[in-house]
């Protein structure tokens, strides 16, 4: 029996993994949960899984959640921000952390989580742009798995089980290009934010989805390939794939290239992380070869998406140059989801702040905070109003 916490158990990743548990109730214990500000959801979660543990991060979310419990018996506690995430991330009863929230509100707790010696079935990959050095670091000190969780990293986590890493010569990253891939950038200039929200191929949270529409999810993948398999920026490419069924593949040095196909449905790689070593029997439609009509794969795009460069440059720049971009980036994508900004000044705001601040090669979780702060008030100052 594995006990879990589930960081961001309401978001689009939590309600998934809350569906691999339901299907495989004798093999998970559900401890902890946490929602953000959607008390409703979280209430109908504990009342179906019965956690030990239920955490709000927002206050008002919170004082509205201790409410529905007024005058009745529980026996589970309520906590309350950011602490109450780092003590469910790290509860000694539990084996593994799900972390799925979104952005940057994942750093803190996934630390404390790998302090404690928990595995980190890891969605959150804000977590790893930001600081990935210190994180994998940290995880090999405390003798913790990263396993992922994000399709395409669970496909290269598999293509890479049974070879020796050091014959790993390339990893191709797939991408299915998004709602505007062959654009111009003419033809992105006013487009709104209901577009760029249709994504093709997945059903995601607002902000990963917006990622995926600039390609910036892309970029940030890149770096998070790259502290998780420990390759250089230059043995690492985007493959665009409309299909979304090639989920990525590895290149070897003999030439041979090891690829992972599923149907395009996230349970599969949360399944994995979770069961990790082991597999699950399968909680997804099965591939059917004859229907496939056909796969295409294309080169990215990068001067339209701009952002998918920035990341690669933020990555190569490495030290706080990562997190200065994913800051940015993440301010910009809530100015745009708010109507503020258009569409192209996403990756206009996030190359604006590469420009201006500079980076720290060598840098603790502190300034880590310090560059949340500071790059998310310039941007939000600038351009917000
Ligand atoms: P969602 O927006 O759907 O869900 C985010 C979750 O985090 C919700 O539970 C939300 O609570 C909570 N949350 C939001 N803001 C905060 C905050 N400031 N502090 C603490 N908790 C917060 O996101 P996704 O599930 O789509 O994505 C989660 C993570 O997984 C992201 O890092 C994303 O990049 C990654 N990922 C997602 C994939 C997907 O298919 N969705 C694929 C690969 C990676 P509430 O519901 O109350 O708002
Ligand atoms: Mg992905």
């Amino acid at each position: 029996m594995r006990k879990i916490s589930i960081l961001g158990a309401t978001g689009s990743i939590g309600t998934q993994a809350l569906d691999v548990l339901r299907k495989d109730r004798e093999n998970f214990q559900l401890v902890g949960v946490s929602a953000n500000s959607n008390s409703e959801k979280l209430l109908k979660i504990v009342e179906e899984f019965k956690p030990s543990y239920a955490v709000l991060t927002e206050r008002e979310a919170y004082l509205k959640f201790k409410g529905y419990f007024k005058n009745k018996n529980r026996n589970f506690k309520i906590l309350f921000g950011t602490e109450g995430l780092n003590i469910i991330a790290s509860l000694p009863e539990i084996d593994m952390t799900v972390t799925s929230v979104m952005g940057m509100s994942g750093l803190v707790p996934t630390i404390k989580a790998i302090e404690a010696g928990k595995d980190i079935a890891l969605a959150n990959k804000e977590t790893l742009v930001v600081g990935g050095k210190l994180v994998t670091k940290l995880a090999e000190e405390n003798n913790v798995k990263l396993i992922p969780v994000d399709s395409e990293h669970s496909a290269i986590f598999q293509c890479l089980r049974g070879n020796k890493h050091s014959d790993a010569e390339r990893l191709l990253v797939t991408a299915s290009g998004g709602p505007f891939r062959g654009k111009s950038k003419e033809e992105l200039l006013n487009v709104t934010v209901q577009q760029a929200l249709k994504h093709p191929s997945w059903h995601m949270g607002e902000k990963i989805t917006i990622d995926s529409a600039t390609l910036m999810n892309k970029g940030l993948e890149v770096i998070e390939a790259h502290w998780l398999f420990d390759l250089p920026y230059e043995k690492i490419k985007v493959v665009v794939h409309p299909e979304s069924i090639v989920h990525s593949m590895v290149e070897y040095k003999d030439g041979s290239v090891i690829a992972q196909l599923a149907s395009t449905d996230m349970r599969l790689p949360i399944q994995y992380a979770l069961n990790y070593p082991k597999r699950g029997k399968a909680v997804v439609d099965r591939l059917d070869f004859y229907s496939l009509k056909k796969l295409t794969f294309e080169k990215p795009d990068m001067n339209t998406f701009r952002s998918l460069k920035l990341a690669y440059e933020a990555g190569k720049i490495g030290g706080t140059m990562p997190a200065i971009l994913n800051c940015a980036n993440e301010e910009a994508v809530q100015l745009f989801l708010s109507n503020k900004i258009k569409f192209l000044d996403i990756s206009n705001i996030v190359e604006e702040c590469m420009n201006k601040f500079s980076p720290k090669d060598n840098f603790e979780l502190k300034d880590l905070l310090y560059i949340e702060i500071k790059i998310k008030e310039y941007v939000k100052t600038k351009f917000g109003k």
